[in-house]
């Protein structure tokens, strides 16, 4: 893999977590700047940022390729002035989530599993993003609003899985983590702890000593769904993250959303589900796009999405293949296309 010109990359990769997230890049026209990207690119970076901020860490700045517009990773986090065009059915909240929170930061839509909000924030800003409007604010629970959330869990026998999502679970500390776990693992009738993050991916570095001590301390069994779109994604540093969670018990599922420019194409998910099966990772779902405002340049139309898969089917053994899903409003699981 091409590496990024170390005169222009000074933050090393190699800091803590915290370090790497605090020193994100937030600016617009210092991505454009770093990535080597002309004027052309500016006022498209400034629109979108203004719609949806700029999150770039550099542990993910450095699988960019320098001066390619195209580059599928880069495509993930560049904010363009597309995003500003209203789009007819491209709404604030496609999934109607708002309707489903019996408490603050808890979603319960599907049987037997509950989806908390561990942490508003994410590593990383992905412009596709349907959370991109999600109401944060509201759903930054306290330990006291928790209690209100434990005691759902606590009171529905029928759930047996706790999912952490977010933002991104990974963004909040191992201390309150820790403290979560405990009071979720003490409540018998829950079975797993899933966790649906990013971090993992975008700063490998965040599976540290002190996330493994509470998920290695856990009864709960413990699977962790990965947000990967494209193979340059998982470098060696995101490989070796892979091996300190499966040495910790942990089963990697991996979910990638089909986006218009960074994934389109049979060759590349194949390349994706071959190079996640080396990193340890089963495929699970291929989602299509939600249709979040702000998102409409990624659509790729679901008949193409059939066609690819399709030929997905004609390069991979089936335990490589991800399933592709759709989530639509008032059903009780993800729906297959
Ligand atoms: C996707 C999702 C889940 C998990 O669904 P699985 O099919 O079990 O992966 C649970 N709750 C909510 C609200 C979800 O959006
Ligand atoms: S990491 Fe996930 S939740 Fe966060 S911006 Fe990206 S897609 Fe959205």
């Amino acid at each position: 893999m091409q590496r990024p010109d170390p005169e222009t990359k000074p933050l090393p990769v190699q800091a803590r977590w915290q370090t790497q997230l605090a020193g994100a890049i937030r600016d617009p026209l210092e991505l454009c700047r770093r990535l080597g990207l002309d004027e052309a690119w500016q006022d498209g970076a400034e629109a979108g940022h203004a719609l949806f901020e700029v999150r770039v860490p550099e542990a993910y700045l450095s699988r960019i390729r320098p001066g390619d517009p195209a580059d599928p990773l880069l495509r993930q986090v560049l904010p363009l002035g597309e995003e500003a065009l209203p789009t007819p059915g491209y709404v604030a909240d496609p999934l109607a989530e708002a309707e489903h929170t019996p408490a603050p930061g808890l979603i319960h839509k599907y049987a037997g599993r509950v989806l908390l909000i561990a942490s508003p924030a994410c590593a990383v800003n992905c412009r596709y993003c349907f959370r991109r409007h999600f109401p944060y604010e509201e759903n930054a629970p306290s330990r006291a609003q928790w209690d209100e959330s434990l005691e759902h869990i606590r009171r529905d026998t029928t759930i047996h899985e706790a999912i952490l999502s977010g933002g991104d679970p990974l963004a909040a500390s191992d201390r309150q983590l820790g403290w979560l776990v405990e009071r979720l693992e003490a409540i018998p009738h829950i079975k797993r702890l899933r966790l649906h993050t990013r971090l993992p991916v975008v700063i490998p570095n965040r599976i540290d000593e002190a996330l493994l001590g509470w998920l290695s301390a856990t009864r709960l069994q413990k699977v962790m769904v990965l947000h990967i779109n494209h193979a340059n994604e998982i470098d060696d540093a995101v490989v070796g993250a892979c091996e300190r969670l499966k040495a910790a018990g942990v089963t990697l599922l991996n979910q990638s959303v089909l986006l218009q420019g960074v994934n389109d194409d049979a060759d590349t998910l194949a390349t994706l589900s071959e190079r996640l099966f080396e990193a340890g990772i089963l495929p699970y779902y291929l989602h299509v796009l939600d249709p979040v405002a702000g998102a409409a340049h990624f659509d790729v139309g679901d008949d193409e999405a059939r066609a690819l898969v399709e030929g997905l089917r004609e390069r991979l053994p089936g335990f490589l293949m991800p399933r592709l899903v759709r989530e639509v409003p008032g059903e009780a699981s993800k729906t297959p296309l």
